[in-house]
């Protein structure tokens, strides 16, 4: 288990932002809890892969849209949703505040305050790591670098191959 804590720490989705997804996901449609036979599904809420026999659910969420909608920003056409694994019930969230989901090629994809692209990079994981553990050292290296630009506000670590979003970094913590 990565338990490191960094400068930058990944931010699941929220408490309030789960509760809704598991009405309605950002798309308007129900959610569809099902049991996850296999096990391995990058979840969002803990920031941990899931075990056989969890209840999850694949929702569409809007990370973006949820962060602007706080923020005040209006990030226009760069709003997008995409695909989000989460338990379909209550669950504890992320256990510790170390980078998940760093064995594999990620796009580090930075933001501006008022939600436009600012740029991105390829960090490259550690696939032959154990577990999610990977390495993380480059993930953070990487980060602290996207917000050595004070034009940085938020950066997004997604998927290569799917694109899809796995966790949000903020330069203001709260
Ligand atoms: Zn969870």
């Amino acid at each position: 288990m990565q338990t490191a804590t960094t400068a930058y720490p990944a931010r699941p989705i929220t408490p309030a932002a789960l509760k809704e997804l598991r009405e309605r996901d950002d798309a308007g449609r129900p959610a569809a809890p099902f049991t996850d036979t296999e096990g391995g599904a990058p979840l969002r809420c803990c920031l941990r892969r899931s075990e056989p026999g969890e209840r999850i659910a694949l929702v569409s969420y809007a990370p973006l849209r949820r962060w602007a909608s706080r923020t005040g920003a209006t990030p226009g056409a760069y709003d997008e949703q995409g695909p989000v694994f989460i338990h379909a019930e209550d669950c504890p969230g992320p256990d510790g505040g170390g980078l998940p989901f760093t064995n594999a090629h990620r796009t580090v994809r930075r933001y501006s305050a008022d939600g436009r692209i600012l740029g991105g990079r390829l960090v490259e994981g550690n696939e032959g790591g154990a577990g999610d553990e990977g390495d993380p050292a480059a993930f953070e290296a990487a980060i602290t670098e996207a917000f050595d630009d004070p034009a940085v506000a938020l950066v997004h670590v997604r998927a290569v191959e799917y694109g899809c979003f796995l966790y949000e970094v903020r330069r203001d913590q709260p």
